[in-house]
């Protein structure tokens, strides 16, 4: 046995009753805590998602207390302009009962108080009972800023506590070492989205979209999956912006985008690949099903109407197609051109149109508008 444990045992008596021996379960109790408040935090760090670091975040509160509602609510990661609340009611998702449209209100309190406050004393202090009575459907009782370089990103509203009283100090102390990680990983995600995106139209920028193809490409090198790519060239859109003015061709760029984005299934990429020119990324899909998505996107856009300034604006758009099959070796820039020369048939063929670029009867027969 080593000497220290058998000094131990010896003077067990007189340890305990000077509390040596309490201060030391104490500690390692504090050591734990602390191995484990290291282990959440590099999960959360290295959340991908914004819903990950969420999800995650709530199993944690679940295993010490559980508020009645709690609110996250931020700038959207995926629209840095806007707000978005993600809302738990017993920590079950819910729609949230509470619309908050800015974080000015808060930005200026939270610049001076960057830290977890009781909603009291946040109601006192704001004195903007407009904004702070807009979180009172939560029950607020502790409100945590989520903070950055660039200043407030988001708070996070925790409820009443649906057992037990009020947050005692260690509870406080937890959540604001467990949201510190979670600001930084909601910071990453805001500024990963906003570098990859395009500014005009929120789609992911032309960088994004070729680093993406060229990942997918290893994948149908690799275990032999398909892809297919899309091009879309708005028509005559010189004329367009000659005849309504740049800002209304602008404002047809952004819906455009939208139902692009609204035609595609979930992991497929809508990029803005420059001017009027979009590009769809399709990974393991087949000839056909880009075909389908390629005229989805074009009967949807020549349906679109755009009110601006009180005129109805419509665009039409050409589409080119370019696909590869399981196995081959083909590079980006070339599979692109393909795509290019199947959209210059459409545009030479009268526009409005979807053309296929591929060898084969298949493609002949589904190029047939
Ligand atoms: P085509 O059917 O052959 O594609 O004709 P087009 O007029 O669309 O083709 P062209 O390449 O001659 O002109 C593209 C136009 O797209 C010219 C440019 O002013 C416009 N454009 C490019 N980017 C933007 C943009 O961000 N906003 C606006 N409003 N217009 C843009
Ligand atoms: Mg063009
Ligand atoms: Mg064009």
């Amino acid at each position: 046995m080593p000497e220290t444990d058998i000094n131990l045992i010896q003077h067990y008596d007189l340890l305990s009753k000077l509390g040596v021996l309490q201060k030391l379960q104490n500690y390692e109790r504090k050591v734990r805590d602390q191995q484990e408040l290291l282990a959440e935090a590099a999960a959360i760090v290295n959340s991908r998602t914004v819903e990950e670091l969420l999800e995650y975040t709530i199993s944690r509160l679940n295993n010490k207390f559980i508020p009645e509602y709690l609110a996250f609510i931020m700038l959207d990661p995926h629209e840095a302009v806007k707000t978005k609340i993600y809302c738990y009611n017993n920590l079950k998702a819910i729609v949230p009962p509470v619309t908050i449209h800015s974080l000015e209100p808060f930005r200026t309190f939270f610049g001076k108080y960057p830290n977890p406050v009781s909603f009291s004393l946040l109601e006192y202090i704001m004195d903007n009972k407009e904004a702070s009575d807009a979180l009172l459907p939560l029950r607020p009782e502790i409100v945590v800023p989520i903070m950055g370089p660039g200043g407030l990103n988001g708070f996070i509203v925790f409820g009443v506590k649906l057992v037990g009283s009020g947050y005692d100090k260690d509870e406080i102390s937890y959540i604001n070492t467990l949201m510190r990680f979670a600001s930084i990983s909601l910071q990453n995600a805001v500024h990963y989205r906003t570098s990859v995106s395009d500014i005009k139209t929120n789609l992911y920028n032309h960088g994004f979209f070729l680093l993406r193809l060229e990942e997918e490409l290893a994948k149908v090198r690799r275990y032999s999956s398909e892809l297919s790519i899309l091009m879309l060239d708005v028509d005559f859109f010189k004329k367009f912006n000659d005849t309504w003015g740049h800002l209304a061709g602008d404002e047809v760029l952004y819906h455009t985008a939208r139902v692009v984005e609204k035609s595609i299934r979930k992991g497929d990429i809508a990029a803005r690949f420059g001017g009027e020119e979009f590009s769809v990324l399709l990974p393991q899909s087949t000839l056909a099903s880009a075909k389908a998505a390629g005229e989805r996107i074009r009967s949807s856009i020549e349906q679109m109407v755009v009110s601006y300034n009180r005129k109805d604006l419509r665009i039409t758009v050409s589409v080119g197609i370019s696909h590869v099959i399981p196995g081959a070796d083909i590079d980006s820039a070339h599979l692109l051109r393909q795509a290019d020369t199947a959209l210059y048939a459409s545009k030479t063929q009268g526009r409005n149109r979807v053309t296929c670029c591929a060898s084969g009867l298949l493609a002949r027969a589904l190029s047939k508008k």
